[in-house]
């Protein structure tokens, strides 16, 4: 996986998101030896871009698991809700954190009689949380209709600065032994016989032992996407580039100085 040479590692990272980035932060923190890849650049995908809401509520789509699944998922949410409040302490820099609460609101009786469900599931996980009446609601968001059935609360929920959340992972993982190389699109990852991967990227080849994959399956055969050849074909909506041709995120202050955030 190194340009043009072969590479070796113990577990491969594919993908520099805030997945990627976060899963070799605790792994090199168990030193164990990992290389994240990347076809782009580090967090410019989903995680450089999203909205930073932390949501630690059920929804009702996520209602519709079985009661399996749900038994392991909530778990989780409440682990990742305990993380998410002292994040900045572990990373040791400021995230743009803040936990000002969440409402889920009702707009409907059935969906008021969900809000009394989760909230009860939540609280007996530990997670705080309460139902709130309308008025309870319109107390805090004035703006509401009154018509609403009422929420649920989670004081857990809140927002964190997308654009630094990742990389602070990523600066946290290669002090603690963690490579990560960019512009190095996996195009096969090939199971060997006596154990571990053959990988194979743009940039050269290379073994690990275990892989991690992004979100998508790797694409089997695919034509390239012209935004591989040519940054300035097909640009996602708002995008722009720094002076000197990279793509960058359209509300990243470093390479817009005097942008406000989020500005377009
Ligand atoms: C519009 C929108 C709003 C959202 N809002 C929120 C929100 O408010 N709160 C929230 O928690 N979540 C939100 N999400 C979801 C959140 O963005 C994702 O769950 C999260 O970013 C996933 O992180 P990731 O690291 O798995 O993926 P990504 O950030 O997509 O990273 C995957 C990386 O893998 C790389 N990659 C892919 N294929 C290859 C390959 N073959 N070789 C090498 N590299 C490869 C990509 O270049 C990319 O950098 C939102 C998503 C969207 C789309």
């Amino acid at each position: 996986m190194r340009d043009g040479g072969a590479d070796e590692t113990d577990v491969l990272i594919i993908g520099a998101g805030l997945v990627g980035c976060a899963s070799a932060h605790y792994l090199a923190q168990e030193h164990v030896e990992c290389l994240v890849v990347d076809r782009g650049e580090m967090n410019r995908e989903g995680s450089g871009t999203n909205a930073g809401s932390l949501h630690i509520q059920l929804r009702g789509p996520e209602r519709l698991y079985s009661e399996e699944v749900l038994r392991e998922f909530l778990p989780m949410k409440a682990e990742a809700a305990r993380g998410w409040a002292q994040i900045e302490t572990e990373l040791g820099c400021d995230l743009g954190l803040k936990l000002h609460g969440g409402l889920l609101i009702a707009e409907t009786d059935p969906e008021f009689a969900f809000v009394r469900e989760i909230v009860e599931y939540e609280r007996g996980l530990g997670l705080p949380a309460e139902t709130l009446s309308t008025a309870e609601l319109l107390r805090i968001c004035p703006h509401l209709s009154p018509r609403l059935k009422g929420a649920a609360y989670s004081a857990a929920e809140g927002s964190a600065n997308t654009l630094l959340v990742g990389p602070a992972y990523a600066r946290s993982a290669q002090r603690a032994g963690a490579r990560f190389r960019t512009h190095a699109n996996v195009v096969a990852t090939e199971r060997l016989n006596g154990g571990g991967f053959l990988v194979t990227t743009s940039g050269g080849g290379g073994r690990a032992q275990r892989v991690t994959h992004p979100p998508r399956p790797l694409p089997a055969q695919r034509r390239p996407d012209p935004r591989e050849t040519d940054p300035q074909r097909c640009r996602p909506l708002g995008e722009r580039t720094d002076q000197d041709g990279r793509r960058c995120a359209p509300h990243h202050r470093a390479c817009h100085p005097g942008q406000r955030d989020g500005a377009a």
